[in-house]
């Protein structure tokens, strides 16, 4: 009678607004403003619809190989699944089993506490300092794991590789996830350190520099051993998490390495123009290594930007939150986007400082 009792209960993440209309620019949820590569296309549109009658390859051998090649490890050190975010839960699921209580910043994803809350898994959440830098030190602590987004999301701040050496060598008994979610638009990748530390765990997205966040794919890279116990948890909960479909396209855009680098290319470029653009307006922001800016205006609060900015169907994210409520994380999207959201953002804020 009571089975309400016996629920798991959660609160759950909310995702970033996909608004319906139209003639909107969408600067909420860090997608690429730019189409997946070209032959992601063609593919699409040669795609025999015979092949949906069968199951997926359950080892996605075909986007695990193009992974394998493209970051130069072996196929058995690659992890593929449905956006990292499933990644990621397999990982907390896999190697976050101690009971002993789990890392990650203050101001994080916030996938993070809903996973660990989901899964059962104690954690503290180590605050930032003042500028939303991280203090490695602080991860020398007993813990039974540690999730570091690098760049880190909402606040595009990127910690050196120093900085993650620091962790890596405190927590030699515990895995360490990093979320390499926006490395691709100027950070450093700790792939690099994968042959010094077996503890070590990197996590990417075609979501954002790949430009497929509607077709989900995300991949882990570690050791040989750590794949292993993530492929058997994955096999033990769903053993086709990939289509078919998504395996093929996903391997055709890894291999267009140049595209991949033209477009992440424009972006960055975009984005250090925005910056100079936001500072004249009388923004402030940590640097961005990644596809947003974490901007604060010195006079106008943020929500009132994010209100009067959607009026005018332009989309930003804010949260409510506390440390994190004076900002504003804006996407980068084309130069034309990112013209038109300046333009409204200097009307705007006009208009609130002529009625101080
Ligand atoms: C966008 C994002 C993800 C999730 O990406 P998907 O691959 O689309 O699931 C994971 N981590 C961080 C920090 C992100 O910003």
């Amino acid at each position: 009678m009571n089975w309400e009792s016996n629920v798991r209960k959660v609160v759950p993440y909310v995702p970033g607004e996909q608004p319906k209309a139209k003639d909107i620019i969408k600067l909420n949820t860090n997608e690429n403003p730019y189409p997946p590569a070209p032959g992601v296309e063609a593919l699409l549109k040669n795609y025999s619809t015979a092949l949906l009658r069968k199951y997926p390859d359950p080892t996605c051998s075909s986007l695990v190989e193009a992974i394998s090649e493209k970051y130069n490890v072996k196929p058995s050190q690659v992890f593929v699944g449905v956006g990292s975010d499933d990644v990621l839960a397999m990982a907390f699921l896999t190697f976050f089993n101690s009971g002993k209580k789990i890392l990650f910043p203050d101001i994080t994803y916030s996938f993070y506490d809903v996973w660990a809350s989901l899964f059962k898994i104690p954690y503290e959440q180590i605050p930032l300092d003042d500028e939303f830098m991280i203090d490695p030190d602080d991860y020398a602590i007993p813990n039974g794991g540690v999730v570091i987004a690098n760049p880190n999301a909402p606040t595009g701040v990127f910690e050196g590789l120093d900085g993650i050496r620091k962790i890596l060598d405190a927590n030699r008994d515990v895995v360490c996830i990093v979320d390499e979610a926006y490395v691709d638009f100027g950070a450093e990748s700790a792939l690099s350190l994968l042959d010094e530390y077996d503890n070590l765990l990197i996590i990417q997205t075609f979501s954002k520099s790949r430009s497929m966040a509607g077709l989900r794919i995300g991949f882990a890279i570690g050791s040989e051993t750590m794949i292993k116990y993530l492929s058997d948890v994955k096999y033990s909960f769903n053993s086709y998490t990939m289509n078919s479909l998504t395996l093929e396209l996903g391997a055709e855009a890894v291999r267009d390495d140049a595209y991949f680098k033209e477009t992440c290319a424009k972006i960055v470029k975009t984005r250090e123009q925005l910056k100079v653009k936001l500072k004249e307006l009388g923004f402030e922001f940590p640097d961005s290594k990644t596809n947003f800016i974490f901007a604060k205006h010195a006079t106008v609060h943020a929500e009132y930007i994010f209100t009067e900015l959607k009026k005018r169907n332009i989309f930003v994210r804010y949260w409510n939150k506390p440390r994190i409520n004076e900002y504003l994380r804006i996407s980068v999207g084309t130069d034309e986007e990112c013209d038109k959201l300046v333009t409204n953002l200097k009307e705007i804020i006009a208009g609130r400082e002529n009625n101080d």
